[in-house]
């Protein structure tokens, strides 16, 4: 029932801060109604960039925000004081539509025991029986009885299948949403892509908040069309349907500190920024390197190409 996300750049972060941060935004998402929480966050001791040292935490829990935000300190394998200075953390409170409300099907939902890909969504997937019935044919292992967990088991079987080892997160999640029906908003995390986030809706609300000391590259982000993508043997991306703004900065951000917001509500982004942006149906917004980009597979007539961080008052 509501989403919240934090993503810091290049500013450092204590473990206890980032929970702080994550519980808190559940916590404007409060009255909403829901009936169990969880996060996602990096595991201890990232020192490289080798996938095996990157893990993720899961920590869920059926009843109020405040007996997870408890549980989260019960974790005495996670220093709290350790510092994180990229980190991207993922929050959920569930109103459960399909599957009981438990610690099992409370979100986020994952790929496998090793949590290579997490996921928070809110909505419903309506093909989710026929979807689930295809990756258990494949061999996949479902532990919930939600419509949500075929979308962690599908981002991997995409990944496991994948042409190129080059593949980007987004392109998998841009092939996640084209076998899914139904409404949705999604965030995305994965082990493989330490420090990224690939975020995306359909019929249900998600917007980012952007914060940063320096003044953006930009307010105004030229959508990445990447049509002709997916068939096979053609590689277009991000080559053609730009709007005509040759000088155009396709991502918020320069490399420099920032911190992102995602949630279904502004109510739970502007204590933090009042700079905004609304992520249109069937969008794709990906923060990797700290920047921020909008892909989306084509363009249709009418659309418009360019989205705007507005700012709220
Ligand atoms: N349909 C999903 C579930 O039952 C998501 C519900 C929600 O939006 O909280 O787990």
């Amino acid at each position: 029932c509501g989403i919240f996300a934090y993503l810091n750049y290049q500013v450092p972060r204590t473990r206890k801060e980032i929970f702080e941060t994550l519980v808190k935004g559940l916590q404007r998402l409060e009255y909403r109604g829901y009936d169990s929480a969880g996060i996602a966050v990096d595991g201890p001791n990232k020192t490289t960039s080798d996938i095996n040292s990157n893990t993720i935490c899961l920590i869920k829990k059926t009843g109020k925000v405040k007996a997870l935000d408890e549980e989260l300190y019960k974790k005495d394998t996670l220093d709290l004081d350790e510092e994180l200075c990229t980190h991207f953390g993922i929050a959920h409170t569930r109103w459960a539509t399909h599957g009981e409300p438990s610690a099992l099907n409370s979100h986020p939902h994952r790929s496998d025991k090793d949590n290579e890909f997490v996921v928070i969504h809110n909505g419903i997937i309506t093909n989710y029986k026929e979807l689930r019935e295809y990756l258990i044919n494949k061999g996949y292992e479902f532990e919930s009885e939600t419509d949500t967990e075929v979308i962690p088991k599908l981002i991997k079987y995409i990944y496991d299948n994948r042409e190129s080892d080059s593949i980007s997160f987004s392109t998998l999640v841009e092939r996640v949403i084209q076998q899914l029906e139904g409404a949705f908003a999604l965030v995305f995390k994965s082990r493989h892509f330490p420090g990224e986030a690939v975020s995306t809706r359909r019929g249900s609300p998600l917007l980012i908040g952007v914060r940063s000391e320096h003044e953006l590259s930009t307010e105004h982000i030229p959508v990445q069309y990447n049509s002709g993508h997916f068939k096979e043997g053609v590689q277009e991306k991000n080559s053609h349907n730009r709007p005509d703004c040759s000088n155009a900065i396709d991502s918020v951000g320069d490399g420099r500190a920032v911190e992102y917001y995602f949630a279904s509500d502004a109510s739970a982004i502007i204590e933090h920024t009042n700079k905004v942006l609304y992520l249109e149906d069937n969008d794709i917004a990906v923060v990797s390197g700290g920047k921020l980009s909008i892909h989306r597979l084509k363009r249709q007539a009418g659309e418009d190409p360019v989205r705007a961080i507005q700012t709220l008052q």
